[in-house]
């Protein structure tokens, strides 16, 4: 493997550079992006993939005074409980996670990966020249080989609070969804969640709509799909950032020749549908609220099947000991 070419300078062609130049010490890289679609600024919360690659590439001291990452030791759930106002879910053991300025993240992978990077709109992957290509262009419209992933979210307020120092994720619900709160070094990045084919929330914010999906067809033999053009859910869990990094490293079996890509298409759908059922849990209990927003999405998992969460094939999901999620029935 000599060249990899990445579309895309978002925080998944940011990470991908990052993760095949980690593993491929010899290799080039190019990225391509296009200067008229500039990369969108949110994603603030990781879970642990994004640390090990980091720390792969530098001390944990540079990393969090040059580029202003902050400890995430968990996530602080508030009003979630009808019977506990406060439930806190701690990462297993020593782990932890980070939280990051989207912008800070690329310029750090991209310094640490020596991407050429250049500005150059990309229509066809035959027009580039290298071995393997990770397309993290953005999502396609309206395609069919999208499935839509069920979840009661579609859109989004951000804005901003004074600085705190806390380290870990707030996620606190409200009438109308849930609030994330994410202490970076300088401030609170917050974002009021709802759906807006229920409600109308006066907040003051920048609106972003968006949908939940996963592509069904990630890998070829050229190349992945990977960001927002393989897969999106709601922030809760922050998983985007390890979904991603799990299409990377499937990318490696699949240059290695030691996975097919039908295979590999599989397991990221099936990564998708875990991560589905893993947040719709979350709301299977309801909240303190009892409006049409907690109405709809308690009605959205009772027709939901979480057999296979509850099963006794995984003894943790994602970051959550198993122990965790029996506990999220027995503190509401
Ligand atoms: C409210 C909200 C909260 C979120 N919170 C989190 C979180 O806590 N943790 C987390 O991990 N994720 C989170 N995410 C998800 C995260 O924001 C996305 O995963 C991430 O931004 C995906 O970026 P991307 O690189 O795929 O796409 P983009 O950032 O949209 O970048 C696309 C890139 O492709 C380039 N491009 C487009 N077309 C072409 C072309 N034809 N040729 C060349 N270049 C092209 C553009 O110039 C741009 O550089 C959140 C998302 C939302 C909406």
């Amino acid at each position: 493997m000599k060249k990899i070419a990445i579309i895309g300078s978002g925080n998944a062609g940011a990470i991908s550079s990052l993760f095949f130049k980690t593993f491929f010490k010899d290799i080039e890289i190019d990225v391509f992006y296009d200067s008229k679609k500039q990369p969108t600024n949110v994603g603030q919360g990781s879970a642990f993939k994004l640390p090990e690659l980091l720390y792969m590439n530098e001390n944990h001291y540079k990393i969090f005074k040059n580029y202003n990452f902050t400890l995430k030791k968990g996530v602080l759930y508030k009003d979630w409980g009808v019977k506990n106002n406060y439930i806190w879910a701690p990462f297993f053991g020593t782990s932890h996670a980070l939280h990051y300025d989207a912008k800070d993240l690329r310029d750090m992978c991209f310094k640490y990966s020596s991407a050429k990077i250049q500005d150059k709109k990309i229509n066809n992957w035959d027009d580039i020249d290298a071995d393997f290509i990770i397309d993290c262009s953005g999502k396609s419209k309206d395609s069919d080989d999208y499935i839509n992933l069920k979840n009661p979210l579609n859109a989004v307020l951000l804005f901003e609070e004074e600085k705190k120092d806390i380290s870990y994720t707030i996620a606190e619900t409200t009438k109308d969804g849930w609030c994330f709160k994410i202490p970076l070094q300088d401030r609170l990045n917050c974002g009021y969640l709802f759906n807006d084919n229920i409600s109308e929330p006066n907040i003051d914010g920048t609106l972003i709509k968006f949908s939940n999906y996963i592509h069904r067809n990630i890998f070829s033999k050229r190349g992945a799909i990977n960001g927002y053009k393989a897969f999106f859910i709601e922030p809760m869990e922050a998983t985007s950032l390890d979904f991603y990094l799990e299409i990377c490293e499937l990318s490696l079996r699949i240059i290695e020749n030691k996975l097919s890509v039908y295979d590999a298409s599989t397991i990221m759908l099936q990564s998708a549908f875990r991560i589905e059922s893993f947040l719709l849990y979350h709301y299977s209990k309801g909240s303190i609220y009892n409006t049409e927003f907690w109405k709809f999405s308690k009605k959205l998992c009772d027709s939901y099947d979480f057999s296979d969460l509850l099963s006794l094939n995984y003894n943790n999901f994602g970051f959550w000991p198993k122990e965790n999620i029996l506990d999220w029935f027995k503190y509401h």
